[in-house]
C-alpha cells in the first residue's frame, strides 16, 4: 500500500535521477526522520492516503491498518479532545490555513500518546487543494516530564498529598468562595503525636512508610471537594471546601482521629498511633493556619477529645457534646430513664382509652431531662437503639400492668426513632416486647413522625408491614409539621394521625387556623384515618376539635405526662 501511494516530493532538480530512483530515496529519507510522514484527504474524516512506517512504534497499528479503516483515527483520538481536533481539520480543510496541534491518542494497548501535529494543505498546479500533508511528532515523554514537574511542584512525594505550597493556593481559593457568601472556612490541623518514637524505634523506613499510610487514611477520610496536605514532617492539614458548621467540623475530626488510630501494620506487629487536631474558622489564610496550629497544640496538651477549636466557646460546646453522650452512654447502660404516660382521651365516650410513653431522663447531677434535650443525641450515636428498646418493654409491661389495674384494655403508644426503625432487628424488639409483656398487639401503637420515615427504603417498608400483620398500629406523629404528610399517608400503612400542636393552639381564636384544622380533619375522614389532637390546653380547643368530628385529643386539659403512680387510675377527663 505505500510503495502505490504517490509520494509528497517531486524531484525537480535531481534531472540525472531516474524518478523511481528519486522515488526511493525520497522513501529512505521520510522513514528514517524521528517521526511520522502523511498524507491525507481532504475528506471529512481526513482518510489517510500515505502514512510512513514510524507510526507502528509509536500507536502499534500498521501502515495498512491505517489505510483500510477510515475511521481509525476518529477513534483513536482521546475523547477528551476529539471535538477539538475535528474541528481544527475542518477548519484547515475549509480555509486552507496550516494545521498545527496538540492532542493524544489512544494507542492499541492503551497507552496514552502526546502528538505533535503539523500539517498544511497541498495545491495542484491549479492551484486547487489536493490533500493535507503533515508529520506528527511523538511528544509524550517530553508532557511526561512536564506532568511529573508539576507533581513534584504541587504534590508531597511521600504521600501523593497536595504539599504546603499548593496547599496554600487551594485555602486561598477556598477562603475567596467562601468569603463571597459570607461564610468563614474551616481549616483542620493535624500532628501526629509522638511520631519521633516511631523513627527512633524503627529508622527513617518506618516512620516514610507511617507517614505515607497516615497521608491515605487521611486522603480517604475527607470529602471528594476538601483537600488534605501535608505540611511537612508529621503534620498535615485539611481545607473543608464546603460550608459546614462546627459540630461539622468536629465530625471530620472525629473520623479523622478514628482512621488515624486504626492499627497500622508494621511488619513487626501492628503499630498504633494517634493525633491531635486543631479547628479554625477564619477568612485569612495565615491567621487560618496559625490559629488552626495553636489549636492543635491546645489539643495536645489540654484536650481528652483529640481536638480542639481555636475559638474556647466552641471548644467548650465541643467538650460538654462529648461529655454528655458519655454520660448518656452510662445512663443507657444503668436504666437511668423513666417513662411518664400521657392519657389519650376518646373524645365521644368522654373516657381514657390510653396512654402514650414519654421517656425522661433521670440525670445524676442535672436532674430531670426532656427528650427534646437527649433524644437528638441519642439519635446521633445510635445509643436511641437500645433506649428504644427499653422504652418498648417498659412501656408494653405497663399497658399490661394498667389494663390488670383498670379491669379493661389500655392503648399503649410509643415513639420511634429513625435509627430504631432502621435497625435491623427492629421487628424483634417489637415483638419482643409484646411477648414479655404477654400485650395483646392490637393495644400497641407506634408513633412515627414524618422525619422518621423520611429515608424508608424497601426494607424499612416491608418491617413496617410486618408490624403491621401483627396487629399493632402505626401512628404518623406531628402531623402536617413536615413536608410530605400526605404522601407518607399514601406510601405507608398508617392507621392513626396524630394531628400537631400547632395546628390547635390557635384553633380558637385565629379563623385562618381553624380552617386549616377543619381541612385536616376532613382529609382524615376521608381517608377512614383515626385522628387525635395533639396539644389540647383549653375547653374551647375541647370543643372545637370535638364538634370537628376528631376522634381523640391529648393534652395538658386532660392531663400532664406523670407517672403511673402519681395518678389516679380511673380519674375521668374534664368533660
Ligand atoms: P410527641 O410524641 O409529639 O409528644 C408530645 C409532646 O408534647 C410531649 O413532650 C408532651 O409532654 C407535650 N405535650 C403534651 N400535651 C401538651 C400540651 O397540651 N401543651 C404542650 N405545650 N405540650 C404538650 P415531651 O415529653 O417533651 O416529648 C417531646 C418529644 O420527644 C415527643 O413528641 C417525641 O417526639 C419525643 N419522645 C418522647 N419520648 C420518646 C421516646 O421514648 N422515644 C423517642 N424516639 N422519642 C420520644
Ligand atoms: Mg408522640
Ligand atoms: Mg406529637
Amino acid at each position: 500500500m505505500v510503495s502505490a501511494a504517490p509520494l509528497p516530493f517531486r524531484a525537480r532538480d535531481d534531472a540525472h535521477l531516474t524518478p523511481d530512483e528519486v522515488g526511493r530515496r525520497y522513501r529512505t529519507l521520510i522513514e528514517q526522520l524521528p517521526l511520522v510522514v502523511y498524507l491525507d484527504e481532504l475528506d471529512s474524516v481526513s482518510s489517510n492516503i500515505f502514512t510512513s512506517k514510524q507510526i507502528e512504534p509509536i500507536l502499534g497499528y500498521s501502515v495498512d491498518e491505517w489505510a483500510a479503516d477510515p475511521e481509525l483515527f476518529r477513534r483513536l483520538l482521546h475523547p477528551d479532545d476529539r471535538e477539538r481536533v475535528l474541528a481544527a481539520h475542518v477548519h484547515t480543510h475549509e480555509t486552507h490555513e496550516p494545521l498545527s496541534l496538540e492532542y493524544r491518542l489512544i494507542a492499541r494497548d492503551g497507552r496514552i500518546v502526546h502528538l505533535r501535529d503539523e500539517g498544511v494543505v497541498v495545491l495542484d498546479e491549479h492551484g486547487q487543494p489536493r490533500y493535507l500533508q503533515g508529520y506528527l511528532l511523538d511528544i509524550t515523554s517530553q508532557r511526561e516530564a512536564e506532568h511529573q514537574l508539576r507533581q513534584l511542584a504541587l504534590y508531597d512525594p511521600l504521600t501523593g498529598l497536595a504539599n504546603r505550597a499548593f496547599f496554600h493556593e487551594r485555602l486561598k481559593h477556598a477562603i475567596k468562595l467562601r468569603h463571597a457568601d459570607g461564610e468563614a472556612t474551616g481549616l483542620l490541623y493535624i500532628d501526629l503525636d509522638d511520631f519521633k518514637a516511631i523513627n527512633d524505634r524503627g529508622g527513617h523506613d518506618l516512620g516514610d512508610e507511617v507517614l505515607r499510610e497516615i497521608g491515605g487514611r487521611i486522603e480517604h477520610s475527607v470529602r471528594p471537594g476538601d483537600t488534605a496536605a501535608r505540611l511537612g514532617g508529621d503534620e498535615f492539614a485539611v481545607v473543608l471546601t464546603e460550608p459546614v458548621t462546627p459540630d461539622d467540623a468536629v465530625s471530620v475530626a472525629e473520623r479523622l482521629l478514628a482512621e488515624i488510630a486504626k492499627p497500622l501494620d508494621s511488619g513487626s506487629g501492628p503499630l498504633y498511633t494517634s493525633a491531635s487536631v486543631g479547628i479554625a474558622f477564619g477568612n485569612d489564610d495565615e491567621a487560618l493556619l496559625r490559629e488552626a496550629d495553636i489549636a492543635m497544640y491546645r489539643a495536645k496538651s489540654h484536650s481528652e477529645l483529640g481536638y480542639a477549636f481555636f475559638d474556647a466557646q466552641l471548644d467548650r460546646v465541643a467538650v460538654e457534646r462529648s461529655q454528655r453522650i458519655a454520660e448518656l452512654r452510662e445512663g443507657v447502660g444503668h436504666e437511668e430513664f423513666r417513662l411518664d404516660y400521657q392519657a389519650v382521651v376518646d373524645l365521644d365516650r368522654n373516657e381514657i382509652t390510653g396512654y402514650e410513653a414519654l421517656v425522661r431522663w433521670e440525670h445524676p447531677t442535672l436532674g430531670e431531662l426532656p427528650p427534646g434535650e437527649f433524644i437528638p443525641l441519642a439519635e446521633e450515636t445510635g445509643l436511641i437503639v437500645a433506649l428504644g428498646e427499653w422504652v418498648l418493654r417498659e412501656a408494653c409491661a405497663e399497658a399490661t400492668n394498667l389494663h390488670r389495674l383498670h379491669g379493661r384494655p389500655v392503648h399503649m403508644s410509643v415513639n420511634v426513632s429513625a435509627r430504631q426503625l432502621h435497625h435491623p432487628d427492629f421487628f424483634r424488639h417489637v415483638s419482643r416486647a409484646l411477648d414479655a409483656s404477654a400485650l395483646m398487639p392490637n393495644l400497641l401503637t407506634l408513633e412515627l413522625t414524618e422525619s422518621t420515615l423520611l429515608a424508608s427504603d424497601e426494607r424499612v417498608a416491608r418491617t413496617l408491614q410486618k408490624i403491621k400483620e401483627l396487629g399493632v398500629f402505626l401512628a404518623l406523629d406531628d402531623f402536617g409539621t413536615g413536608y410530605a404528610s400526605l404522601s407518607y399517608l399514601r406510601q405507608f400503612p398508617i392507621d392513626v394521625v396524630k394531628i400537631d400542636r400547632s395546628f390547635t393552639a390557635n384553633a380558637g381564636t385565629e379563623n385562618g387556623a381553624l380552617v386549616l384544622l377543619k381541612g385536616i380533619i376532613d382529609l382524615g375522614h376521608a381517608l377512614e384515618l383515626n385522628l387525635v389532637a395533639e396539644g389540647i390546653e383549653t375547653p374551647e380547643q375541647h370543643t372545637i376539635v370535638r364538634r370537628l368530628g376528631c376522634h381523640q385529643a391529648q393534652g395538658f386539659y386532660f392531663g400532664r405526662p406523670s407517672h403511673p403512680a402519681q395518678r389516679d387510675l380511673d380519674c375521668e377527663p374534664p368533660v
